[in-house]
């Protein structure tokens, strides 16, 4: 894993311009480790964008919204606040699932999608840019970033690693099961008319099947500073 000193690089980019990076991936791909690395590594806010669509799936599933009421659901993303992405029940597979059923709505796309541009345009020391992750950054959200990954991996290996995330946290489902269920997103994800998950054709791949979490952060971390003033 790279030593250098995040304080002392952060200063070398200070003068510049703000930097954003755009990661798109699957579930399970390990996106979300990428991001956190680099977000640590070389001073970026971090945003999970996928946290916005579960936040609003919990609430919206905790006030008994019809998932097929769109006026209604757009009334509880206009409640949605950046502070609550922290809860943890937010990181349950089913709130995954629900997720994924109210990201089809274009309109729904459309308010998340400004709420993630705002964020990116607040950005102050020491920050130096930011780091979002999604299925539609590159693409859609911020499609002039300064670099664009696309990461992923075998679903095999994403329902295995989401397997072992679950053990860790004291509940698994069966194999087969994580598979399915990672499969049923992909193929919504994927499919649905509004920006569907696609790899946008500037971005670089790192497919991180048979890549340790280290290898990912280091190729991640090296096209980063391809593109870094310096
Ligand atoms: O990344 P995560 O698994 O938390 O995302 C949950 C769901 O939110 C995804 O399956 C996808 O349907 C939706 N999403 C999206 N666009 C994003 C981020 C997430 O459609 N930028």
């Amino acid at each position: 894993m790279r030593t250098r000193d995040p304080a002392i690089f952060g200063e070398q980019i200070l003068k510049g311009e703000e930097y954003i990076v755009a990661i798109d991936g699957p579930a399970g791909a390990g996106k979300g480790t990428v991001a956190k690395y680099l977000a640590t590594y070389y001073r970026l806010k971090h945003l999970d964008t996928g946290l916005l669509y579960r936040l609003l799936g919990y609430k919206a599933n905790e006030k008994n919204v019809p998932f097929d009421n769109l006026q209604a659901l757009m009334h509880v993303a206009a409640t949605l606040d950046f502070n609550d992405l922290q809860d943890p029940r937010l990181r349950d597979e089913s709130v995954g699932n629900l997720a994924s059923q109210i990201s089809v709505f274009p309109e729904i796309r459309q308010f998340l999608t400004s709420m993630m541009r705002r964020f990116c345009q607040d950005i102050a020391p020491p920050y130096q840019g930011a780091v979002l992750d999604g299925r539609d950054i590159g693409t859609v959200v911020c499609p002039d970033a300064h670099l664009k990954l696309f990461v992923t991996a075998d679903p095999k290996v994403r329902a295995q690693r989401r397997n072992h995330e679950m053990v860790a946290k004291g509940s698994a489902f069966e194999e087969q099961d994580s598979l399915s269920k990672i499969n049923e997103r992909d193929q919504r994800d994927q499919n649905r008319a509004a920006a569907p998950l696609v790899m946008a054709g500037d971005a670089h791949l790192i497919d991180t099947t048979n890549l340790s979490i280290e290898q990912a952060c280091e190729q991640a971390g090296s096209l980063l500073e391809q593109v870094l003033p310096f």
